[in-house]
């Protein structure tokens, strides 16, 4: 292995970064990519090239978006008067598998961890309390994980919400303990979703 080109091990050393890519699955990635036309390499390092550049967080509410305008704060499509909070973007496309939900959503990006001392940034509190300015939410979804860091955030944004007046439901039943939103299957969500409660 020590005698694999440097520019093999670099590109090993990347492809090791990837979820549940151990060192024997980024070796045998690699050399799949060294068996690939040059043509269908330069499309995929293009595409590396520009993600960053052309998917981005929208400024509103957090959701991935593209150059054109954001879907998911779209109005005309959705309903304004009530907002589900998630964790992460990704969450938002499992919740829009069930269809169970045509409201907005907001990211709030990471969840606070009293273990790890991780708590909610500043500016993404100040991003979510903007959104009620406009006074057209009436009703606000918790949507997060069933683990600790799921239920202390939860706890932490009710509390938060109560100061300004909003009143908050949490996904309830349906969710098993310490699995995480985007594991589990879409009809189960689902349930959690029409099943959920004030807490
Ligand atoms: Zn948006």
């Amino acid at each position: 292995m020590s005698q694999y080109p440097s520019e093999l091990l670099t590109l090993i050393a990347h492809l090791k970064k990837l979820p549940g890519v151990g060192h024997k699955t980024a070796e045998r990635f690699a050399f799949c990519l060294l068996d690939w036309p040059k043509e269908d390499i330069k499309k995929f390092a293009y595409q590396l090239d520009i993600l960053k550049e052309r998917i981005y967080p929208c400024s509103i509410c957090g959701c991935l978006k593209d150059n054109a305008s954001c879907t998911f704060c779209d109005v005309k499509l959705r309903d304004p008067s009530i907002l589900c909070l998630v964790s992460s973007p990704r969450d938002v496309y499992a919740i829009e598998e069930t269809r169970a939900f045509k409201g907005l959503y907001h990211v709030i990006g990471g969840l606070l961890s009293p273990l790890e001392g991780r708590s909610i940034e500043k500016i993404a509190l100040d991003r979510l309390t903007n959104r009620f300015s406009e006074k057209d939410i009436q009703e606000v979804i918790i949507a997060l994980d069933s683990t600790l860091e799921g239920d202390a955030t939860a706890l932490f944004l009710k509390q938060k919400l109560n100061e300004i007046g909003i009143q908050a439901t949490r996904l309830a039943f349906g969710l098993p303990m310490g699995s995480s939103l985007d594991f589990v299957d879409y009809g189960t969500l689902e349930k959690a979703f029409t099943g959920r409660q004030t807490f």
